[in-house]
């Protein structure tokens, strides 16, 4: 699926449209340059789940940020992910398998978590204001 959007509140609708088809142990892995809209797209995602989107912010690798929604949305960041990162440590693993939502940004930093089933969304800086959003499910 590919879509254009023309402004934040485009690319938040485009999440909370994808957050519909998301299930329980859904991972969504995040692709774009800084300034794509990644956040803004996990926005959408969490409004859905009812979170107040200006509580999601920019997450770290350090911190996977977890929100208690039902079911929950787990956010991460792997921008400043280190070479040689213990992984274990990190406990994303752990959140993949779990039960809730986890959304990863900058997701390509970490090739190993590409899997059969993971959602992944691109987007690309078209101008200033527009975003173009490619959305396909790894099968
Ligand atoms: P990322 O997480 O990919 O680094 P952010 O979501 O934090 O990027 O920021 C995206 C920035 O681009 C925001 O400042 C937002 O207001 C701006 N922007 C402008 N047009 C769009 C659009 N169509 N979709 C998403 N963000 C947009
Ligand atoms: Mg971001």
């Amino acid at each position: 699926m590919k879509v254009l959007t023309n402004s934040p509140e485009e690319t938040q609708d485009a999440g909370r449209q994808l957050a519909s088809t998301l299930v329980p142990g859904s991972v969504v892995c995040l692709y774009g340059g800084l300034g794509a809209g990644k956040t803004v797209f996990v926005k959408g995602i969490a409004s859905a789940l009812g979170i107040d989107p200006r509580d999601i912010i920019s997450a770290s690798f350090t911190i996977i940020a977890e929100y208690d929604s039902s079911p929950p949305l787990y956010h991460a960041d792997l921008y400043r992910l280190e070479k040689g990162a213990d992984l274990e440590d990190l406990g994303l693993y752990d959140y993949m398998d779990g039960q809730g939502i986890t959304v990863i940004e900058w997701a390509d930093r970490l090739p190993e978590i590409e899997a059969e089933g993971r959602v992944k969304v691109n987007i690309n800086l078209v101008s200033e204001d527009t975003r173009e959003i490619i959305i396909d499910v790894d099968e």
